[in-house]
């Protein structure tokens, strides 16, 4: 592994270089669920605003959550700046370098401390992420779904067996990258592989069969009406509640689909005059365990909007200048459509 990482791995990614404590950790936790290509330009953003930790410690979550917007998984974004927070309180703004503190850190768990302290600290720790897993799953031949806490320990096991006493993060790196460039979850180039000569999975043609999936569920659908109330300045936005999806992003206000009369409820609920009324085709936002069927009902207020003045719940969110703030990704696409679509009229 560490003959194919010299020859072959990455060592341009931005967070290696310079790398620090901070940069891998804010990397590991924006690469957890989304790939590398994605993650650059939002890695880029994130340190040219929050440089250092304390420069994260300091920024308010809103401006952390603005940041994140379209990345998804917001409970990693909510996670680093708490955990920064705690960094600058209990550790005097220096980063922990023990596996037990860094673990004790909010969203940090074992595999992600193990990467952190052995990239930039050069520590050896083993590591188990999503790509780790399913190279240690297809290489060895290992049964079930790498979820089941049977399976994963039998995976940490092969893990610490096979980490190096020394260049422990170039072999974690290397593990990494070969997951995400060459042992992909479909067509793994397999002829360029390091691994290919010992791969149970190759010699025993069960490489689409291994990592064994997640047993299937089906999951539950809710639904809901998301109100995008405007004039041609201004959105209505309400805070999500701290706990549930999107919790603490700004969002449209939700009407149940059972409300009959969308121009009374507007009116009781948030003393808003309707003008126009215009419902869009359903659309479908899965999260991990339901389906979200939601349908956007675009509804112009009469006048100016003077009633519902911006509250820490509530905002008018200026379409042409909007201040930062955490908008979910399917919020985010519901708002560029309104903003096109209002320019369009206006041209
Ligand atoms: S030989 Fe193929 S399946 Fe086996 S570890 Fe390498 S890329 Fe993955």
């Amino acid at each position: 592994m560490l003959r194919w990482f010299d020859a072959e791995g990455r060592k341009d990614l931005p967070w290696q270089r310079p790398r620090s404590p901070y940069r891998v950790w804010v990397s590991e936790i924006m690469l957890q669920q989304t790939q590398v290509a994605t993650v650059i330009p939002y890695f880029e953003r994130f340190m040219a605003r929050f440089p250092d930790l304390e420069a994260l410690a300091r920024a308010d979550l809103d401006a952390v959550l603005h940041l994140w917007s379209g990345l998804g998984y917001y409970t990693r974004a909510r996670n680093l700046h708490k955990a920064a927070r705690i960094v600058m309180d209990r550790h005097e703004g220096v980063f922990p370098q023990t596996l037990a503190e860094v673990q004790a850190l909010p969203g940090i768990g074992r595999s992600t401390a193990g990467a952190i302290l052995s990239l930039a600290c050069g520590q050896r720790h083993s590591i188990l992420d999503g790509n780790v897993k399913r190279v240690l799953a297809r290489s060895f031949g290992v049964e079930g779904w790498p979820g089941r806490p049977r399976v994963e320990r039998q995976l940490w096991t092969l893990a610490e067996r096979l980490t190096p006493e020394q260049r422990t993060g170039d072999y974690n790196q290397a593990m990494m990258d070969l997951g995400a460039t060459l042992c992909r979850r479909g067509r793994p180039a397999c002829l360029r592989c390091p691994l290919a000569a010992d791969c149970v999975a190759r010699r025993e043609g069960r490489i689409a069969e291994l990592p064994s999936p997640r047993p299937r569920k089906s999951l539950p659908v809710r639904t809901t009406r998301l109100l995008l109330i405007h004039d041609a300045n201004s959105l209505l936005l309400e805070r999500r509640p701290p706990t549930g999806i999107w919790s603490g992003l700004w969002s449209l206000p939700e009407c149940p689909v059972e409300t009959v009369d969308i121009a009374d409820w507007c009116r009781t609920r948030l003393g808003i005059e309707p003008d126009r009324i215009s419902p869009q085709p359903r659309r479908r936002h899965t999260f991990s365990h339901f389906h979200l069927d939601y349908t956007p009902v675009r509804i112009r207020t009469r006048g100016k909007p003077t009633k519902v003045m911006d509250t820490g719940d509530r905002l008018w969110y200026k379409l042409a200048s909007p201040d930062p703030c955490g908008l979910a990704a399917p919020v985010q696409r519901l708002i560029s459509e309104l903003t096109d679509d209002l320019e369009g009229e206006m041209s």
